[in-house]
């Protein structure tokens, strides 16, 4: 019989980082409203009850299918969304609790990366407009400052300052990504939701791009939340990694240690689907997810991935597993992660 351990994740190899953001529960469900009164008639649960730590300074990593909740948790740590319920800490501030007007100036603290730059970026607005309009908005700089800041950021991301009077269909894809990292980065932010911020990209130019992203956190101290449903891509930039799967975490690891252990079913099935090209791997072992993501406006009882999942027993069905540390910082929201991984000094004592 094990007990449920208060969960206080730590990124590997640091047991000195501080925690930036803090997510305690956090739950977004979007209402549905039906008929001729518009009366409502259900929620699409998108995000429920994630608990989650993202240390200054790391890069976080989220994964799991289309449909899985990771942009509607982005978007909830920034408030853009409001949680429906919970807590988004940063440092000791609870960002839930405070009006927009309250808001305004963290917001220069956390900032996005928006997955499409073709989409992302104004067309009416030249590159020197779309990055000096968050600078203005915080009343940071003006006049000569301002365009000075501008040539600044532009050299920063890798992009010729002539790019300052040019608009965004003149320029490629991951141009136009840099003209967003450029925004992005231009009031000095702690925290940044790369939200699939390469996934629009050519392979080629992704690399770029995550280059960039990683020499900028280094130069800027920065901490990364890097959404994306490509789990070699999550695997290069990650510290750690959050698997989801239907509104929930199922998984989270050291990027390293969930990519060569993974403990949870779904994790499991996620990375066996990555092709490998290599005529010599033996693929009899793969674990194939069955049938589709269930509908988020009516989740499964008890554990959420039971509909698909190869080792499903009758307690799954009735119980929402908990999360437990099996491994030090590899967290597992599984009932039978100690069987299925033959884990041999389980059950040990819980970290708190
Ligand atoms: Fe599968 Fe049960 Fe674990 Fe869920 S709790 S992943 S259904 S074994």
């Amino acid at each position: 019989m094990t007990t449920t351990p208060t969960i206080q994740e730590q990124p590997s190899g640091s047991s000195t980082q501080q925690p930036l953001i803090r997510l305690e529960g956090v739950t977004k469900h979007f209402p549905i409203h039906k008929g001729f009164f518009n009366r409502k008639v259900g929620d699409v649960q998108a995000v429920t009850g994630i608990d989650l730590t993202i240390f200054q300074g790391e890069t976080l990593g989220v994964v799991g299918e289309s449909g899985c909740g990771k942009s509607t948790l982005g978007r909830c740590i920034l408030q853009l969304l409001r949680p429906t319920a919970g807590h988004v800490y940063l440092d000791d501030q609870d960002l839930t609790t405070l009006s927009n007007r309250q808001l305004r100036p963290l917001r220069r603290d956390m900032q996005m990366i928006f997955q499409n730059p073709y989409s992302s970026l104004d067309p009416r607005m030249t590159v020197g407009e779309t990055i000096s309009e968050p600078l203005q908005v915080h009343h940071l700089h003006k006049g000569p400052t301002l365009t000075k800041r501008v040539y600044e950021l532009l050299d920063m991301v890798g992009l010729p300052r002539d790019a300052y009077r040019r608009y965004p269909h003149e320029f490629s894809g991951g141009q136009r990504q840099r003209v967003g990292i450029a925004r992005a980065i231009s009031l000095n932010p702690r925290f940044i939701v790369a939200d699939e911020a390469v996934s629009a990209l050519d392979v080629s130019v992704q690399a770029q791009i995550l280059n960039l992203l990683g020499d900028l956190k280094k130069a800027f101290n920065l901490t990364y939340l890097f959404i994306a449903h490509n789990l070699s891509v999550v695997e290069y930039i990650s510290d750690r990694v959050a698997v989801m799967y239907l509104g929930k975490i199922a998984e989270v690891a050291p990027a390293g240690e969930l990519y060569h252990n993974p403990l949870h079913p779904y994790t499991k099935a996620l990375l066996s689907a990555i092709p490998v090209p290599d005529p010599s791997v033996d693929h009899s072992q793969r674990t194939l997810l069955q049938g589709d993501l269930p509908n988020p406006a009516n989740p499964p009882s008890g554990c959420r991935f039971h509909t698909r999942c190869p080792y499903v027993v009758d307690r799954c069905k009735q119980e929402v597993p908990e999360g437990i540390e099996y491994l030090p910082g590899h967290i597992g929201y599984c009932h039978r992660i100690p069987e299925i991984n033959h884990l041999p000094h389980w059950p040990a004592t819980p970290v708190n």
